[in-house]
């Protein structure tokens, strides 16, 4: 027997208007987790679109970050013990903890992204990490969240940089899926389904993603700014839950998983990691006219293109080369790829961009 559960959504201005109708089929009482600034954003329209209708019975941290040990300590919590349902409200962090405690309780989720930046919450994969902050596994649910609700006007008063980096993270889809799939001679209906779904997910944010730049700098809700969150929300986590393991990420995530075990001078953002990692990859399998094509893009939207923007120099190239090299996100690959060259790929890349300060 194959379950197969995809993401079901709502999306507007006014999408918490939704959720009692589609949670009052769950129960009565929900609890709301999220970090502090994720509840401060969304949880005021949550409540007032659940009065009278669903109660919520407490609002609760989730911790510092994604992991096992934090999902452990929300499941003691009385109040989510005694939840019918639990609203996982936030970044991807938040609501990949909210996902691994509703999990252990066997409670339905929902989901309430504050930010649109991956698409974890319309995902049954979860990132654990260590207390210290480094990578620990990814670990999955049996099915993502029961249905998303994705208040675009919360977005748009969302950090930019995760909005920006939510993009470079959406960008690596297409490239890192259709170079893991290729050469996979059988491939099972659903994997080719997330394949076929990932095909156009990157063109379509080269050609959206400056518009819904630019109406999120003027705070306008435009058709482009909502096309693009769902592309890097709902796209992105199609394809993950047809995909699983690691046909789902290539060398843009190694790169990003090997970076987070090195120090750096300041803390990088997943998307911003991974959209570098992403010429990377189109550089070492040599796809020069979709590379140039988004490192156009990237120059124009500021995103990683180059060493210096990721905490590194040709100095420390070796280190990350050599990190990355080791990442499961490389086992599913239509060749072989060595630390020496993912090296000569970030080498060639840099090159491109030697004359940028
Ligand atoms: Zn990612």
């Amino acid at each position: 027997m194959t379950n197969q559960f995809f993401p079901s959504y709502t999306i507007g201005a006014d999408a918490y208007d939704a959720v009692p109708g589609i949670c009052g089929a769950f129960g009565k009482t929900a609890v709301i987790i999220g970090g502090e600034k994720s509840r401060a954003a969304a949880e005021p329209a949550i409540r007032k679109a659940c009065e009278g209708k669903l109660e919520i019975l407490g609002s609760f941290q989730y911790g510092e970050n994604s992991g096992f040990e934090p999902a452990k300590a929300l499941t003691e919590i009385p109040e989510v013990q005694q939840a019918d349902m639990i609203f996982a409200v936030g970044g991807g962090r938040a609501v990949d903890t909210a996902k691994i405690a509703a999990e252990y309780m066997d409670k339905p989720v929902f989901t309430f992204p504050t930010l649109c930046s991956n698409c974890a919450p319309v995902t049954a994969v979860c990132v654990a990490y260590h207390p210290d902050g480094t990578f620990c596994q990814v670990w999955y649910r049996k099915r993502p969240a029961y249905h998303t609700f994705i208040n675009t006007e919360v977005i748009l008063h969302s950090p930019r940089d995760y909005f920006w980096a939510g993009i470079g993270d959406a960008l690596s889809k297409q490239y890192e899926v259709l170079f893991s799939v290729r050469g996979d001679e059988t491939v099972p209906y659903v994997r080719s389904l997330g394949a076929q779904m990932a095909g156009n997910c990157s063109d379509e944010l080269l050609k959206y993603g400056e518009a819904a730049m630019e109406a999120f700098d003027k705070k306008e809700l435009t058709e482009d700014f909502e096309r693009v969150v769902q592309l890097v929300i709902i796209t992105t986590g199609l394809v993950s839950n047809c995909l699983t393991g690691d046909y789902n990420s290539s060398v843009g995530h190694a790169i990003y998983n090997g970076h987070t075990e090195i120090p750096h001078d300041r803390e990088y953002l997943h998307g911003a990691v991974v959209c570098y990692g992403t010429l990377v990859l189109l550089t070492l399998d040599k796809q020069y006219e979709a590379r140039d094509r988004m490192l156009a893009f990237c120059r124009q939207l500021a995103l990683p293109h180059k060493l210096a923007d990721v905490g590194e120099s040709v100095e420390t190239a070796e280190r990350l080369a050599e990190h990355a090299s080791t990442k499961y996100d490389l086992d599913q690959s239509p060749y072989k790829i060595t630390k020496d060259m993912l090296l000569k790929a970030i080498l060639e890349l840099e090159e491109l961009s030697k004359d940028e300060k």
